[in-house]
């Protein structure tokens, strides 16, 4: 196939789910022995070790101290969440399941989440739109979001005969475009989240939408020339 799309999680496709931001302070808790929220952050489009990183070192902690202990710190994140997330209720966001139904099997879905997988998957799941997804960049690849989408470009290659040629990424914020942009994606900005579509679009987002509701459009935008 020669289109691979790809989306974002958190207020792309679903609201934020509040047992993912509790299981942070849980594992720093348990890990590191910090009271701390990350919330204190603006983490809109962060990775998940990103994140950690950022909270841990704006409370003070070693940067040492906290790479050293990171990959426990994520164990911890998930172990929560999977224990703790059958309790919430993670509805897709108006749209989503529609536009996705409107683009299987005629391009290559995937995700680009700073989500560690396995919470990236469950979240998913608990939407029902696990199944269109066939590739993806998560959190637990790398902390470097650029990153994430490369190696989904890559898995999409590799295992699902993607020839390369267009890569369209969905995301709600202004770190979602930059990431897509240095890894050669065109962008798609949705103001679902905090950020509005003028900000999506000064940030360098090639098209931008309310919200995945105006389906005829973008599904417009990403066959045309197929
Ligand atoms: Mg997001």
């Amino acid at each position: 196939m020669n289109k691979l799309v790809l989306f974002d999680i958190d207020k792309t496709l679903i609201d934020r789910s509040m047992c993912h931001q509790v299981a942070f302070s849980y594992a720093f808790k348990e890990i590191y022995g910090v009271t701390v929220d990350i919330s204190i952050i603006n983490y809109a489009g962060m990775t998940d070790p990103q994140i950690a990183v950022e909270v841990l070192e704006r409370v003070g902690l070693d940067e040492n101290l906290i790479k050293s202990k990171l990959d426990k710190c994520m164990d911890a994140v998930v172990d929560y969440f999977k224990k703790n997330a059958e309790r919430e209720d993670i509805p897709a966001l108006d749209g989503a399941k529609e536009l996705l139904d409107a683009l299987e099997n005629k391009v290559i879905i995937g995700l680009i989440t700073g989500n560690l997988e396995p919470i990236a998957l469950e979240k998913m799941r608990k939407a029902g739109l696990r199944r269109y997804f066939k590739v993806g960049g998560f959190g637990s690849d790398n902390i470097n979001r650029t990153e994430l989408v490369k190696t989904a470009i890559k898995r999409a290659k590799d295992s699902h005969g993607f020839d390369g040629s267009e890569v369209f990424v969905f995301g709600d914020t202004p770190r979602d475009i930059k990431a897509g942009f240095e890894a050669g994606a065109k962008s798609i900005g949705v103001a679902t989240g905090r950020y509005s579509k003028e900000e999506l679009k000064n940030s360098g987002a090639d098209f931008v939408f309310d919200n995945l509701k105006d389906k005829e459009k973008i599904v417009e935008i990403i066959l045309e020339n197929s």
